[in-house]
């Protein structure tokens, strides 16, 4: 045994035949030229439907440090970075996307600043080169708001592309919730951090995987997952129409006992009903959100199931997470 460091390299892969060689070979013309680190490599095929699982096979063939975590079926990215962390034995690791967004050329400069003591070395992105204004606007105004909402610090225009060491994968494997933020529990497990900067290339090849729903979905988890802000709002909100209500209801019987009865109100009577109405609906879709939250975690089902490791069944699931 050498006293080499050893180093993963994560990269959870979704239908992705068309990048992966890409993505192989450039990451191996990186690597080779790092000889004071073990590298290793940890493909995750989240349930791909194309060759994505033959690729893997066929670098594990020409390079035995190349390890596949094979998942039963199609768990999410987010899901799929947990099954690779589960099966990282190394010093430390890289999340990567297999599309090249991340250059694997920033991974000198990663291991620089880890062995300068750094235990979490995340890229942020200059440019989003390739991504539409609305995609840019709308995670702009999102990772806003959910700053103002959470007390973790979310990074802005941070993805998962980062450098973890050991003490930091143990922490983040320790977070077994189902609806996952792997985003948010990056900042939430703290430990030193060091930012460096890179410009976000568009996609090499391929489609993205993401949707607005997606996103959305993605980003409900986010708020729901690291505060109850929401809950709270609901609760001041409705405090302060009862409030108003009340104000206003006294208003009315005085009027009525000094004036009389005054027939007309009713456009002011139904769009007030529909107001309330409408802010209740939206509440209850709050609490509900929560709750189906509260629901999916009770049930304490296996995040992931996985068919394979390096070609060999896994029948015995809870030992080896
Ligand atoms: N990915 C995955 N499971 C999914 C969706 C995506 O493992 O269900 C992987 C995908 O193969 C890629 C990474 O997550 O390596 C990022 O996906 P993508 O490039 O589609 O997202 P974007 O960069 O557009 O946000
Ligand atoms: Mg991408």
């Amino acid at each position: 045994m050498s006293d080499k460091k050893s180093v993963g390299i994560l990269v959870p892969c979704f239908n992705e035949e068309v990048v992966l060689p890409q993505f192989y070979s450039r990451v191996q013309s990186v690597i080779e030229k790092i000889d004071s680190i073990d590298f290793h490599y940890i493909f995750v095929n989240d349930g791909s439907s194309d060759r994505t699982i033959q690729l893997m096979h066929e670098f594990r063939e020409k390079n035995s440090r190349v390890h596949i975590v094979d998942l039963s079926r199609n768990f999410g990215k987010e899901t799929a970075m947990l099954a690779g962390l589960d099966y990282c034995d190394y010093d430390a690791v890289v999340i990567m996307d297999a599309d090249l967004q991340d250059p694997p050329e920033l991974l000198p400069e990663m291991i620089h600043w880890w062995r300068e003591g750094f235990q979490d070395v995340y890229a942020k992105r200059k440019s989003r080169a390739g991504e539409t204004w609305l995609k840019k606007t709308s995670s702009h105004l999102y990772y806003k708001i959910l700053q103002r909402v959470t007390n973790v610090p979310i990074q802005v225009d941070v993805g998962d592309f980062r450098l973890l060491d050991r003490q930091c994968i143990e922490a983040l494997k320790m977070f077994r919730e189902c609806q996952r933020y792997t985003k948010g529990m990056f900042s939430w497990i703290g430990f030193d951090k060091k930012e460096i900067l890179f410009d976000r290339d568009p996609r090499a090849a391929g489609k993205t995987k993401w949707n607005y729903f997606k996103l959305i979905d993605l980003a409900i988890e986010g708020i729901t997952g690291f505060t109850i802000v929401p809950l709270r709002f609901a609760s001041l909100l409705g405090s302060l129409l009862a409030l108003g209500a009340l104000g206003y209801m006294i208003y009315i019987v005085v009027k009525t006992l000094i004036f009389g009865v005054e027939i007309p109100g009713y456009a002011s009577m139904t769009s007030i009903m529909l107001f309330i109405g409408g802010v209740q609906l939206l509440f209850l879709g709050v609490i509900g959100e929560y709750l189906g939250r509260v629901f999916n975690e009770s049930k304490h089902r296996p995040i992931y199931l996985v068919k394979e490791y390096d070609g060999k069944k896994i029948i015995d699931q809870i030992n080896r997470n």
